[in-house]
This record gives structure tokens, sequence and C-alpha cells, in this order.
């Protein structure tokens, strides 16, 4: 007993501290240790304060060895550690209260020996949305709402997705679609209906926390948050949210940091029964340098595709805008723009505007040969995707082979090399999966795709003359 009359809380967690920073890299020691506060000491038990439950829990997975062997050093065999969690509410603007829990590095301890609960002056977290100077963490949705189901025109392309869609705002965190993942190429619809589902949310349920982010404008938050040491911040500040909607998510592949703080996130947020609404331009297989964990979690809930619309729902989006805009347009005119572009809605709508703009600027009837106007030269500014077909012709008359013959199972060299080529350049030029490409090249599969990207990138980095086929071959696609 007489051992611990000098030592106090901090003295003893001082002392913890040199030895666990010996024990662990830096940016870990700053992230999981600096934030910890030592409260008390009393007998054999030390008392320390961490900022939330998460932080305990990865505390205990992580670091539990350590800290024992840190605290006996200290205290002796029979040391034990207990965490009071700073628990904060969602609004910040009650008092917070503390909730105690037992470390796992013994049996010993008993939630019963839980005192009273400090009082914490402080409860604000800072957070990249704070406004300084009001108390309460208000988060600024960033949601658009222009972008919601009302003009979300339903067509066979999107209705799985939309369904989804509605399905999880009506009970946000309660269906089994967590995470909603939307995927499908550009321009078809993810990031407004993504807004969609945090539109009506917030109407449904004002007191929710939604936040719509970018996952490039996450990446660099959380990149920044690393360079000024406020990783902890982040964290948290992503851990009060009720509904996270991230967009474009094939945005994260190859940023091992932030796939890594996202799981985390991700983690806390599930198991807390929040919703979690992603976008990407690829379905989870297609999806490269993208963590297998973060990938299985992806998976988890319900990945709905948004595809193409048909020419019903082309239609019905133009008049849409129309209406919208108090203009008329002949039906054929209408028709003549819903026939003619068809992969991209937000081509689609770009066209109709810009036939209303010129048809007002001008005054001029719209007649259908300003739409055709109009449409040839909207198309041509908008590079347009090559197809696999057209890849395998020209890489076919490159090597002067015919079609048949490059998608046959033939292991002659130049042959397979030729296909390999292919591959790359659908792979390059066009959004399909590899699945689709191998299915399309000869009838092989996605990994034989992958082998013949990867191959290819090797003989560029180490033959001159394969190099310069690539490069002859890709100014033809580019012409
Ligand atoms: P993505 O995120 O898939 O690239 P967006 O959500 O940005 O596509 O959609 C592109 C444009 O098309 C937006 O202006 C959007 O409002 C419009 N749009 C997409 N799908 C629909 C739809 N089903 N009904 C009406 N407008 C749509
Ligand atoms: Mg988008």
């Amino acid at each position: 007993m007489l051992e611990y009359m000098n030592k106090t809380a901090q003295s003893v967690w001082d002392n913890c501290l040199l030895f666990i920073k010996d024990n662990i890299q830096e940016q870990a020691y700053k992230t999981w240790f600096e934030p910890i506060k030592a409260v008390e000491l009393s007998d054999n038990a030390l008392y320390i304060q961490v900022p939330s439950k998460f932080f305990y829990e990865w505390l205990e997975e992580h670091y539990v060895k350590l800290l024992k062997v840190a605290l006996t050093k200290e205290l002796g065999q029979g040391a034990k550690l207990l965490y009071k969690i700073k628990m904060e509410n969602k609004l910040g603007n009650k008092l917070p209260f503390t909730e105690q829990l037992p470390s796992n590095n013994h049996a010993a301890v008993k939630p019963q020996e839980v005192d009273a609960p400090i009082q914490n002056k402080n409860p604000e977290l800072k957070n990249p949305f704070v406004i300084p100077g009001i108390r309460n963490v208000k988060i600024e949705s960033q949601l658009n709402s222009n972008y919601n189901f009302d003009n979300f025109l339903e067509g066979e392309s999107n209705r799985l997705a939309r369904s989804a869609g509605m399905a999880v705002a009506n009970k946000p965190g309660g269906t089994s679609f967590n995470p909603l993942l939307f995927f499908g190429g550009v321009g078809l619809g993810k990031t407004h209906l993504a807004h969609a589902i945090g539109v009506e949310i917030k109407e449904k349920h004002p007191e929710k926390t939604v936040l719509y982010i970018s996952a490039e404008v996450f990446t660099q938050q959380y990149t920044d948050s690393v360079k000024k040491n406020t990783r902890n911040d982040f964290i948290h500040f992503y851990q009060l949210i009720d509904v996270l909607i991230i967009d474009d998510v094939q945005f994260l592949s190859g940023k091992a940091g932030t796939q890594d703080v996202f799981f985390h996130i991700f983690n806390y947020l599930h198991q807390n029964g929040k919703q979690v609404i992603l976008t990407s331009d690829k379905a989870p297989v297609d999806m490269q340098d993208i963590e297998q964990r973060l990938l299985s979690r992806f998976k988890w809930g319900l990945s709905a595709e948004i595809q193409q619309p048909d020419y019903e729902t082309r239609v019905a989006i133009l008049k849409n805008i129309l209406f919208r805009d108090g203009v008329e347009m002949p039906e054929e005119i209408v028709e003549y723009v819903a026939k003619n572009i068809k992969t991209n809605i937000r081509e689609l709508e770009g066209a109709i505007i810009s036939l209303i703009a010129q048809s007002s600027f001008n005054r001029r009837e719209v007649t259908l040969e300003l739409a055709k106007q109009v449409v040839e030269k909207f198309v041509k500014n908008v590079k347009r995707e090559v197809s696999i077909d057209y890849i395998q012709k020209v890489v076919s008359d490159y090597f002067q082979l015919d079609m048949e013959t490059l998608q046959s199972k033939t292991r002659k060299r130049d042959v397979v090399q030729a296909r390999q080529l292919a591959m790359f350049f659908a792979k390059k030029f066009t959004k399909s999966s590899l699945a689709t490409i191998g299915s399309q090249i000869g009838d092989r599969d996605h990994a034989t795709v992958l082998h013949a990207c990867k191959t290819v990138d090797n003989l560029v980095a180490t033959d001159k003359q394969f190099k310069k086929y690539v490069e002859d071959i890709h100014k033809k696609l580019s012409l």
C-alpha cells in the first residue's frame, strides 16, 4: 500500500507513456495515447479517460498487452486498468457523462467498481465543420435539395436502385441495405439518387445527422488531419454521423491510409445502426486496389446497379426538364434527342438545355434542323467511348490478324500479345468490367484480363518494340 502513496495517477501514467512510446510507432502513439488522460489512482487501479467507446475498443484490441506490461512495471502484478469513456451526445448540447469499462487484461474488475462519473468541462469536439463560437456541433449536410426523389424519374434502368434508396430513406440504418451501394457509368444518376436519400431523410427525420461527402474531399480531409495531427478529431467527427453518404468511392483505390480510416469509421457506424450509402463507377468485384476487408464490407448490404436508361426513360427525362422550365417543344424534336443521346443522362440534359437556350436567345423556332446541329455539336464535343469491338478491330488490323484469330484459343505468341493488348486497351478506354471485357474478347475470365493488363504494363517497361506497338495503337484509338 505504502508504495502507492507518493504516486499520482499522472506520474504513473507518465511513466507508462515513456515505456509505450518506446515500443510503438510515433503516429500510433500520437493518435491513440496522447489523447488519454490519467484521472485517478486508487490502490493498484489506474483510471484513464478516453474520448469514445470506439477508442476504448481500439486500445483493447491493439494495445492491451502493451498497456498491461507498462502498468505492471509501475504498479506490480495486481495492477488494474480502468477506462472512463467520455460520451458525447450527438449535438454536444447536453452534459457529457462517462461510462466506465474494465480492461480485458485481467478478469478481476467488475463493472460495479464504477464510481461517480466525472464531469468534463469541454464536451465539444473539434471537427472541420464546427462553426467557431457556436456551442452545438452543427453538421452541415452538404446536400443539394435539387436532387430529390420527385425529380428522379423511375425506369427499368434504375428501378432496383431507386426502390432500395426509398426503403433506406424510410428507415435509415434499419434495413438490410447497409451499406447501400450504387454503381454504374458516368452521368447515370448515382450522385442524384444518393442526395435524394439524404434529402428525404432530412425531411422525415430532421434530428438525424446526415452528411454527404465525395470520397475525394474525404481523402483530402483525412490527409490534412494527419498533417495537422488531428486524426482523432477526424475520426470522432465521422462517428457522430447517422447517415453517411460517400460519393465515388472508387477514388479511394490505392489510398491505403484513407481506406484504413474509412474501414474503422464504417465498422463503428455499422455496429451502431447508422446508415452508410456509397456510390462507385464500378461494381465491387471490379474495384481495384481497394483492400479486401473493405470490399467485403461493401458487399454486406446491397449493391444496386444503375444502368443506361432505355428510350422511354430518356424521353421522360427530357419532358420533365421541359416541363420544369415551362418550355414547349415539338414531340419529334424530343424524340430525336432521345434517340441520339443514349449513354449519359448528363449529356441528354446538356443537349436539351442548349437547345432551349439557342431557341430563346436567337428567337428561333426549334426545328429538327436546329436539333440536329445541336445534338451533333454536343455529341462531337463529348469524348465518345470506344467500344470493345472497335478496339479488337483496330488491334487486329494493326497486327494484320483477323478478329477470329485474335479471339481464338491459340497460344501463338504474337496472337497472345495482340489479344492482351486488346484487353489492355479495353480496360483503358471503356468503362466495361474485367468480366465483360474477358467475355467479349474470346470468352476469357476476368483474371485473364487482369493478367493481360499487368503483362502489358511490364512489357511496356522492358521492351522497346512492344512499347512502340502500344503507342501506335493508342494513337489510332484516340483519333
Ligand atoms: P452520376 O453521379 O452517376 O455520374 P449524376 O447523379 O450526376 O450522375 O446525374 C447526371 C445528371 O442526370 C444529373 O443532373 C441528374 O439530375 C440527372 N439524372 C440522372 N438520373 C436521372 C433520373 N432518373 N431522372 C432525372 N434526372 C436524372
Ligand atoms: Mg456522380
